[in-house]
């Protein structure tokens, strides 16, 4: 589905090689779990993926097509990759309800009534059926990031990229959101998660890239990644964080 080859990506007139000759290949159903330590470069990688970042070199082919080439229509482009990120990014001034139905009916001019629609039945998969009409000021953090995930499905994307969802909430919230996504894995949603979650690219990744100073230094199943890193910096990294 997407094929990355050689990306870089530079920041700072060069002197900051956020990304240094990444190649990947993200096949329909994955679920890929990128993990690496901070300021690897993980976030720039993700983020490069729907063009919030301009790679500064390399490709990305999505479905064949290079999307780092002018012509290409990034609004179209994100609508097929959804985005979940730390902070939720809800419409703070809309409600629920509104936060899911303001991308369909603006940028795919969905009916109002089929947007609300759908966007219940997506609120009562996350168990949030009632809070439709609260504001996201009255949501926990874990209900908010559950919102964040069902309107991103609002789209019906075909991939979904989640920076470090649930590194901004609190503890007890973190099983929650986990579930949500888990069960999106189930369905064959394609997702690419960036996460300190070792658990979760455990049991829910297929595969499992480590990052370390803008380069992927090693890859592979959950299985080789936690039972036998072979690269020193990923063995290094594991016991830390494990
Ligand atoms: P991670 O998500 O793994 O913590 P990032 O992708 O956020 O890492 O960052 C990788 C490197 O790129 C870091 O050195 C970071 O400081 C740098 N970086 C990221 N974004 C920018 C930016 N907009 N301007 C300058 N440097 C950046
Ligand atoms: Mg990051």
């Amino acid at each position: 589905m997407i094929s990355v080859q050689n990306l870089c990506k530079y920041f700072k007139k060069d002197a900051i090689r956020a990304l240094d000759g990444i190649s990947v290949d993200i096949r329909q159903g994955d679920v890929i779990a990128a993990i690496g330590p901070s300021g690897s470069g993980k976030s720039t990688f993700l983020r490069s993926l729907n063009l919030l970042e301009m790679p500064t070199s390399g490709s990305i082919l999505f479905h064949g097509v290079d999307i780092t080439q002018k012509k290409v229509n990034i609004d179209q482009l994100r609508q097929k990759m959804g985005m979940v990120f730390q902070h939720f990014n809800l419409f703070p001034h809309r409600t629920i309800l509104q936060n899911m139905t303001l991308a369909p009916e603006k940028v795919l001019r969905m009916p109002r009534e089929m947007a609300t629609e759908k966007a219940l039945q997506l609120l009562r998969r996350v168990g949030l059926e009632d809070r439709a009409d609260a504001y996201p000021i009255q949501l926990s953090g874990g209900q908010k990031q559950r919102v964040a995930i069902v309107r991103a499905l609002m789209m019906e994307p075909e991939v979904m990229l989640f920076d470090e969802p649930t590194s901004a909430l609190d503890p007890e919230m973190v099983g929650e959101v986990l579930d949500v996504m888990k069960e999106l894995a189930h369905t064959g949603m394609t997702m690419v998660v960036v996460t300190h979650e070792m658990g979760f690219a455990r049991e829910v990744g297929n595969r499992v890239l480590f990052l370390d100073q803008g380069k992927l230094v090693e890859e592979g199943t959950p299985e080789q990644i936690f039972g036998a890193p072979k690269n020193p910096r990923l063995q290094e990294f594991l016991a830390k964080v494990l």
